[in-house]
């Protein structure tokens, strides 16, 4: 099963991407994360990165497609994958259909997970997330608050708030996203592909949604 988990920041990709690892366990793999994790090694490319991340501007479209060429030809994506923030433009979207036909697969599902802007606002204004890599578990202050304040329920790391989760930086992200991301819809909508779902509920809620679709 190779997923895409499509929408605008904060509208929930990867709270259910993490449910979805545990019920079909397949990998998600997230640009985000990946960025993120480079930006921290302080790698070359991780500094060019930074730049973008921090003004909520799209990282440059051969950088991702690289990143995600190297992801998907690793053992663990065989059985399927649950992408979570790529692709986030169209022609990120075209490279990913050639990496998939070079390794004689597709895509079977794109969620596309609708959540109005002020929401995605008061999301990301309050998202916690784990610092722990290999968790990256996230929580919202007031919308699903760790047992005990900054910590992970999950693995008992230290919980942070991203350096972009600003007012300022979301509503870039937003516009970006607008620009940028939104024409996806139409393009796997004319596949076939998209599976529109309301991401407005409970997160269990939200995650029966999806299960449905997927069967
Ligand atoms: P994305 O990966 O799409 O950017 P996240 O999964 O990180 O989004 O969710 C953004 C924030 O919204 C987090 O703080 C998360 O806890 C919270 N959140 C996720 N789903 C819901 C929901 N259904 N209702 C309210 N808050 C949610
Ligand atoms: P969110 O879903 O909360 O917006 P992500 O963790 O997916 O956040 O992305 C954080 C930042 O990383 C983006 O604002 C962007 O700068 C960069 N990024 C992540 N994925 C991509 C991508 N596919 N293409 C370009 N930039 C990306
Ligand atoms: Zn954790």
């Amino acid at each position: 099963m190779n997923l895409i988990l499509l929408g605008g920041p904060g509208a929930g990709k990867g709270t259910q991407a993490k449910k979805l690892i545990d019920k079909y366990q397949i990998p998600q793999i997230s640009t985000g994360d990946i960025l993120r994790a480079a930006v921290k090694e302080g790698t070359e490319m991780g500094r060019k990165a930074k730049e973008y991340m921090d003004a909520g501007k799209l990282v440059p479209d051969e950088v991702v497609i690289g990143i995600i060429r190297d992801r998907l030809a690793q053992p663990d994506c065989r059985k399927g994958f649950i992408l979570d923030g790529f692709p986030r433009t169209v022609p990120q979207a075209e490279a990913l259909d050639k990496v998939l036909a070079e390794m004689n697969s597709k895509i079977d599902h794109v969620i596309s997970i609708d959540v109005d802007e002020e929401e995605l606002v008061t999301r990301l204004t309050g998202r916690r997330t784990c610092k722990n890599p290999d968790c990256g578990q996230m929580y919202h202050i007031k919308f699903n608050p760790p047992k005990k304040e900054g910590v992970c329920d999950k693995c008992g790391s230290e919980l942070y708030q991203r350096d972009d989760d600003n007012e300022a930086t979301v509503r870039s992200r937003l516009a970006t996203y607008n620009q940028a991301t939104k024409p996806l819809i139409d393009y796997y909508q004319a596949k076939g592909l998209l599976r529109p779902i309301k991401g407005v509920g409970s997160i269990d809620d939200i995650f029966t949604q999806i299960c449905g679709i997927l069967g």
